[in-house]
C-alpha cells in the first residue's frame, strides 16, 4: 500500500457518485461516461505504471449546486464538458458530451486509488468505447484546488492520513490500543456470526489479526452496506481515535442489526412452517375423507359439541380435563379406534347436570301433608315422619340427615311415596333400580380403558334427569350382592355418606362429581339383608302392608278413581261396588300390597269400555273415533286379564266415555268379575274343605311379599320308614319334615 508521502501532489479526479470508495476497498467501475473515458484513457491506459488517481465522491442531485462544498472551478465556461458520475453503468444518460454541465456537489475529501485492473470494451448500439476499472483505495486526501483538465478534472490534493512514523506513534498510545481491541472485539463477534451464514467468511479473520489497526477500520466498514452518509463520515474520520470509535459503532450496529433480523426470520419461519403445515396437514385429511366418501362435516360436529361443553358449567378443574380431551379428539379421524369412545365421554360431560338445579320452592309442610293425605290412604305414622323429616330440611336446607329407607312388601306405595315427596319439594324425580345389581361397576361405572364401558347407575340417572338436585330413589336396595366383582354396597356407602358424596368419583367419568345436592331415598322388601354400615347410613322406614279393610279403602279413595281416570272413564258410565272390591281383594289377590288389585280394577276398566264400543247401539261414534272390531278386542281383553298386566292409559279415551255418557251407568257383578278375571284364585271355603279331610294340616308360611297359608297333607304308605325329601327345601322346612315323621 502507498504511503501518503509517495503520492503525488496532483490527481487526476473520477467523480464516485453517491458512493464513497474507502482505503484498502477494492471497486470494480464501469466507465462510461465521455469524461471518465478520456481520464481513462489518458491517466491510466497505455502507462506502464497503471498510475494513481483521485476518486472523490459526488453527490447526485440538482439542489445540491448551490450547497456544493466545492464547486468546479469558476472559470469553467459552459461548454466544458460536464462531469458524469463514472460509476457503475448509473451514468447511461449522457450519450454525446454536448449538454450543459449538470450541477453535482463536490465532496472535499477523497481518497487515492490505484488502477489494478483495466478492460475495454464497446458499447453496443452506438460503437463507443468504454472501460472497466478494478480500483483499489489507498489513503486519503484533502482537495485544495480543483481545475478542468480537458474533459476531465484534476485537482491538487494535500495527503490527510499518517506517515509511517505517525502510525507507529500511534500505536503506542494506550487510547488507540483500548480502542483498536474493542474493535476487534466487535469485529470478531461479527466474524462469529457471519460464520454460521457463510463458510467462507474465514478470510477474514486473517486479516483480523494482520493488517494494521488504522486500515483495518476502512476495509471493515466497506465490506458491508451502510449509508451514503455514514460512508462519508467515515472517510473524515481522519484522526484514528475518532476512526476507530466511529467504525466499532458501525460494525456494532451491522451486528445487532443482523441479530434481529435473525430472530425475526426464525420467529416468522417458526409460525409460518406449523401453520402452513396444519394446514396441508387439514387439506389431505379432507382429500382423504372425500375419498373414503366419508364427508359427513364432523368438524361443524365437534364444534357444536364444544359449544354444548361450554354451555353445561363445568367447574375449572373438569373444564380443563374436558378441553384436553377434545384436542385429542380434534386429532382423531371419525374412523379411528377411540374416537367413538373419546365423542361419548365428552357428550356425557356435556350432558351431565354440573350446576342446572330445579329451583326450589318454599316447603310449605301444611300443603304437603294434604298431598300426601290426598295420594296416600293410612300410613298415618309414615306420613308423619315425612313431614317431619321435611320440616328439618326447610330448617336447614343443608342438613345431614340420614337417608330415609322405605321397607315393606311390593306395591304399599313405597315408590309412590318418594314421587310425592319430589313433588313437594318441587323437585325432579329418577328412580334407579338397584336390583341383581352385584357388580361395583354398575355404580361406579366401568374405566375407559375397557371396550364398551359405561358411566355407573347415578351418573347414568343424573343425565336422563338433567337437573343436580332430584329426589333419587334406590329402588330395592336390599337386592344388591357382591361377589368377586366388587361390593357395590361399598360404593353406596360413598353415594349416601354426605362427607364423601361431594366428590363421588365415577370410574367412566373419572373427574368427581358433586352429589350432594341430591336427595336419595331408597327403598327395601326387607331391611336384614342390608348391610349393616348402610343401614346405619338410613333411616328405616317400616310399611309392613294392608288390612283387607284398608285395601278397601285404598281401591275406593284411590284406586278406582285413578283407574277410571287413566281409562278415560268416569263413575258415570262405570261403578265397581265395594262388595266387589272385597271379592277381588280375597279370591284373586293375596298380596301385602295393592299392585295386583289395581290391576284387577285396570281390567276390569278395559273390558267395560270395549262392551260398550262393542254395543255401539246408542252412541253414534264420533267420526275421530274408529270404529274398531270389538269382538276381536274383547276376547284379547278377557284372555289376557288372567296374565300379569300393566295398566297402560288408551291414549285419549275421553272421546268415547263423553260419547257414551248417555248410555247407562254399568255396575260391576261378580258374573263380570267372573268373565274378565277368570275363576277366583283363592277360595276360603277351598281351605275349610281340605281342612276337614284327615290328614291335612294347615302352615303358615312368610315370605317377603307377605304371608301364605300352606296345606300340609299325610298319608301312610308300606315302607322301610326312611324319608326322602325332593326339590329345594329350606333347612326349617326339612326340620319340620322330621318332626313331623316322628309324630
Ligand atoms: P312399591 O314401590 O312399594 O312396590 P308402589 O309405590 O309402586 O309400590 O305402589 C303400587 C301402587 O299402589 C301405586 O299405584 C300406589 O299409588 C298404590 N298405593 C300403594 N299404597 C297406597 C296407599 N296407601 N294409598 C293409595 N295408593 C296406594
Amino acid at each position: 500500500m502507498a504511503e501518503a508521502g509517495e503520492l503525488p501532489s496532483r490527481l487526476a479526479i473520477l467523480p464516485f457518485r453517491n458512493r464513497v470508495l474507502l482505503p484498502g476497498a477494492i471497486v470494480r467501475i464501469q466507465c462510461t461516461s465521455p469524461a471518465s473515458v478520456k481520464l481513462v484513457e489518458q491517466e491510466l491506459w497505455q502507462k506502464e505504471d497503471k498510475g494513481v488517481i483521485g476518486v472523490l465522491p459526488v453527490k447526485d442531485a440538482a439542489a445540491a449546486a448551490a450547497a456544493s462544498m466545492l464547486s468546479p472551478d469558476a472559470g469553467t465556461d459552459a461548454e466544458d464538458p460536464i462531469l458524469r458520475g463514472a460509476d457503475d453503468a448509473s451514468d447511461s444518460q449522457e450519450k454525446d458530451g454536448q449538454s450543459k454541465p449538470e450541477p453535482v456537489s463536490w465532496h472535499s475529501r477523497g481518497v487515492a486509488a490505484r488502477a489494478l485492473h483495466l478492460s475495454r470494451g464497446l458499447e453496443k448500439p452506438s460503437g463507443r468505447v468504454t472501460y472497466v476499472v478494478v480500483l483499489e483505495g489507498l489513503c486519503r486526501f484533502g482537495v485544495q484546488e480543483l481545475n478542468a483538465r480537458g474533459m476531465y478534472y484534476s485537482a491538487r490534493v494535500s495527503h490527510l492520513d499518517m506517515t509511517k512514523a505517525e502510525v507507529e506513534q500511534a500505536e503506542q498510545d494506550p487510547d488507540i490500543i483500548l480502542l483498536s481491541r474493542q474493535f476487534k472485539a466487535t469485529a470478531m463477534q461479527l466474524i462469529t456470526v457471519l460464520e454460521q451464514k457463510h463458510k467462507a467468511i474465514g478470510r477474514a479473520k486473517a486479516l483480523l489479526e494482520t493488517v494494521p489497526v488504522h486500515r483495518l477500520v476502512d476495509i471493515f466498514v466497506a465490506s458491508f452496506e451502510i449509508s451514503y452518509e455514514e460512508q462519508l463520515s467515515m472517510l473524515d474520520c481522519i484522526d484514528l481515535k475518532v476512526r476507530l470509535l466511529k467504525a466499532t459503532e458501525l460494525v456494532d450496529r451491522h451486528l445487532q442489526s443482523i441479530r434481529v433480523a435473525e430472530k425475526i426470520t426464525q420467529r416468522v419461519e417458526g409460525q409460518l412452517s406449523k401453520s402452513q403445515k396444519e394446514f396441508l396437514l387439514r387439506q389431505q385429511m379432507r382429500a382423504i375423507r372425500e375419498e373414503l366418501g366419508d364427508n359427513d362435516d364432523d368438524e361443524d360436529d365437534v364444534v357444536g359439541l364444544e359449544r354444548k361443553m361450554q354451555s353445561a358449567g363445568m367447574p375449572p378443574n373438569v373444564w380443563k380435563h374436558a378441553q384436553r380431551e377434545l384436542r385429542r379428539l380434534r386429532k382423531m379421524q371419525p374412523l379411528q379406534p377411540g374416537y367413538g369412545s373419546s365423542r361419548g365421554y365428552l357428550e356425557l360431560l356435556a350432558d351431565l347436570p354440573w350446576q342446572k338445579a330445579s329451583e326450589e320452592c318454599e316447603l310449605d309442610l301444611r300443603a304437603t301433608k294434604e298431598r300426601l293425605d290426598r295420594e296416600h290412604y293410612g300410613l298415618a305414622k309414615v306420613k308423619q315422619r315425612i313431614i317431619e323429616y321435611l320440616a328439618v330440611r326447610k330448617l336447614k336446607p343443608d342438613a345431614r340427615g340420614p337417608v330415609l329407607c322405605f321397607v315393606g312388601p311390593p306395591g304399599v306405595g313405597k315408590t309412590s311415596l318418594a314421587s310425592s315427596i319430589a313433588a313437594a319439594l318441587n323437585r325432579k324425580f329418577v328412580r334407579i333400580s338397584l336390583g341383581g345389581v352385584k357388580d361395583e361397576a354398575d355404580i361406579r361405572g366401568h374405566r375407559r380403558t375397557y371396550i364398551g364401558s359405561m358411566p355407573g347407575r347415578l351418573i347414568e340417572g343424573l343425565k336422563k334427569v338433567g337437573v343436580c338436585n332430584p329426589v333419587m330413589l334406590l329402588d330395592e336396595i336390599d337386592k344388591t350382592g357382591s361377589d368377586a366383582r366388587g361390593d357395590p354396597a361399598s360404593a353406596l356407602l360413598e353415594v349416601l355418606d354426605p362427607e364423601q358424596n361431594k366428590t363421588f368419583n365415577d370410574h367412566y367419568l373419572n373427574v368427581a362429581f358433586d352429589l350432594s345436592k341430591v336427595i336419595f331415598i331408597a327403598t327395601a322388601n326387607r331391611a336384614q339383608p342390608i348391610p349393616p354400615p348402610l343401614l346405619d347410613r338410613m333411616e328405616v322406614i317400616e310399611l309392613p302392608g294392608y288390612t283387607p279393610e284398608e285395601k278397601l279403602n285404598i281401591a275406593i279413595q284411590h284406586l278406582i278413581p285413578r283407574v277410571l281416570e287413566q281409562h278415560g272413564l268416569d263413575s258415570d258410565f262405570l261403578q265397581i261396588p265395594e262388595a266387589m272390591v272385597k271379592l277381588i281383594t280375597s279370591r284373586y289377590t293375596r298380596e301385602a300390597g295393592v299392585r295386583n288389585l289395581e290391576r284387577h280394577l285396570a281390567a276390569l276398566a278395559r273390558s267395560a269400555a270395549v262392551r260398550v264400543a262393542e254395543k255401539e247401539f246408542a252412541v253414534p261414534l264420533s267420526k275421530d273415533v274408529q270404529s274398531v272390531s270389538s269382538s276381536l278386542l274383547h276376547t284379547q281383553f278377557v284372555g289376557s286379564a288372567e296374565g300379569e298386566m300393566e295398566v297402560i292409559p288408551m291414549g285419549d279415551s275421553r272421546v268415547i266415555s263423553n260419547a257414551l255418557k248417555i248410555a247407562s251407568t254399568m255396575v260391576i257383578d261378580e258374573a263380570m268379575v267372573e268373565k274378565v278375571l277368570g275363576p277366583p284364585r283363592y277360595d276360603d271355603r277351598e281351605a275349610a274343605e281340605h281342612v276337614a279331610s284327615p290328614g291335612v294340616s294347615m302352615g303358615l308360611v312368610w315370605t317377603t311379599f307377605g304371608g301364605e297359608v300352606q296345606f300340609i297333607e299325610a298319608t301312610t304308605m308300606a315302607g322301610k320308614g326312611d324319608l326322602h325329601l325332593t326339590g329345594q327345601l329350606g333347612d326349617v322346612i326339612k326340620e319340620s319334615a322330621q318332626i313331623a315323621l316322628t309324630w
